[in-house]
């Protein structure tokens, strides 16, 4: 099992680490660290000692998914453990070139719901708008490691002003959401630009940013940036954060300046073996987010992309994590736990079943602590479920009588049952 050093729990820097040479200004200029990101064995090998399987996977990256990583970020990596949850995400594994009979290129399905190039319509009101093919750092389980980095087989096709005719004509679309690739990675005139034509559309009401350069390079959030920002609002920011360790002094301070500029702060989790498969691990993160006023928004089961399958881990074990949140904290730290459909499916919500029988007069419920609490269906001529409501889709029930039965054996509450 995964542990967690409590300290953890603290903001703390890592500090210029091994780039003890620069000057502050270099340390905090965001180009700086891009243009002195950790790209090759060479780099590698002289800060740390990789093992037998990170060595050949490094040698491999560039033909699938190129390693980068901010001098900043790498400053996180344990370099005496290869099970270092920083390390699991960003340093590739021979691993990587073994394809499960499951995997997919493409497991959410994106290229075949895309009308024009790097714009998936696939939600009736709302799309995603792919603007780059790069990040500041890349991740192991990247679901779209198909088209980013640039070393891939597959070549991420942008073209802003056609995908821009489209969202004019297509007068549903009410929700934009940026991605790539990381959006946040564009100078901020091309980024403002671009916020500016999508708020010329008048249907357009709601934009997104889903980044992870607040994560991997705080330092790219300049003030600067957060007022160009504040100007297209209502615009929202889903982080990417998922192990504590990656919620540092800089971090806070990054998160900090974008909740400043009012923008609504959530974190997507991916669940991932050995970096956060844990229910301490997951609770010290959702509780160190709310510190930096980010609501912990999805946990999603690892997508079945191609030489992840080292890195997933079990739904069960994703439900137990929820089961472990659930009353154990504040309820605003509960991410909704997802799995996207396979293929194209989209996001699917799983939840640890809290409801024990249905029957057409009650419903019969636990709560965290395994306590069992009836509440009573209304009437039948109001009840969805009932018979005399024949415009509803009927419900299955359990046989009521077994279920009670098996419930008495368990904890159900003297005084409470009909
Ligand atoms: S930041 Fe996002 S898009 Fe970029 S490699 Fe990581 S998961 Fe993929």
């Amino acid at each position: 099992m995964n542990t967690i050093d409590l300290t953890q729990r603290n903001f703390t820097s890592p500090g210029q680490g091994y780039w003890p040479d620069a000057t502050p200004e270099q340390w905090n200029d965001w180009q700086w660290q891009m243009r002195n990101s950790v790209k090759s064995l060479a780099q590698l090998t002289g800060k740390m000692t990789l093992s037998a399987e990170e060595h050949a996977g490094v040698l491999l990256a560039n033909t699938k998914l190129a390693m980068g990583i901010t001098p900043y970020f790498f400053n996180l990596i344990d370099p005496f453990d290869p099970e270092c949850p920083i390390r699991r995400q960003m340093i590739p594994r021979i691993e990587e070139m073994t394809y499960a009979p499951t995997d997919m290129a493409d497991p959410c399905g994106e290229d075949h719901d895309m009308p024009v190039p790097g714009l998936v319509h696939r939600y009736p009101d709302r799309v995603l708008f792919l603007v780059t093919d790069r990040c500041a750092s890349y991740c192991r389980y990247c679901t779209r490691s198909r088209v980013v980095s640039g070393v891939g087989e597959q070549e991420l096709e942008l073209d802003f002003d056609r995908a821009i005719e489209y969202l004019q004509k297509h007068t549903e679309v009410r929700d934009v959401l940026l991605s790539g690739g990381d959006a946040l990675l564009l100078s901020d005139k091309k980024l403002g630009d671009l916020l500016r034509r999508l708020r010329a559309i008048d249907h357009i009401e709601f934009l997104r940013i889903g980044s992870r350069v607040p994560i991997f390079l705080p330092q790219r959030i300049t003030p600067e940036l957060c007022t160009m920002l504040k100007e297209f609002h209502p615009l929202w920011m889903s982080v990417h954060v998922n192990h504590p360790k990656e919620l540092t002094t800089e971090v806070r301070e990054a998160l900090g300046r974008l909740a400043d500029a009012g923008i609504p702060l959530g974190n997507q989790s991916v669940l991932l073996k050995g970096v956060n498969d844990d229910p301490v691990v997951m609770k010290t993160l959702v509780q160190k987010l709310l510190r930096c006023r980010v609501r912990p928004y999805y946990l999603y089961q690892c997508d079945l992309i191609q030489g992840s399958s080292h890195l997933r881990t079990s739904v069960a074990k994703g439900l137990e994590i929820i089961e472990n949140l659930r009353g154990h904290t504040t309820g605003y730290a509960i991410p909704q736990y997802v799995i996207d459909g396979p293929g194209g499916g989209g996001k699917i919500p799983v939840n640890p079943d809290y409801v024990v029988a249905k029957t057409p007069d009650s419903i019969v419920l636990r709560n965290y602590k395994g306590d069992i609490y009836e509440y009573p269906e209304v009437a039948p001529a109001e009840n969805p479920a009932s018979d005399s409501n024949p415009g509803y889709r009927r419900l299955e029930f359990f046989d009521p009588i077994e279920e009670r039965e098996e419930i008495t054996s368990r904890s159900w509450r003297a005084g409470r049952r009909d």
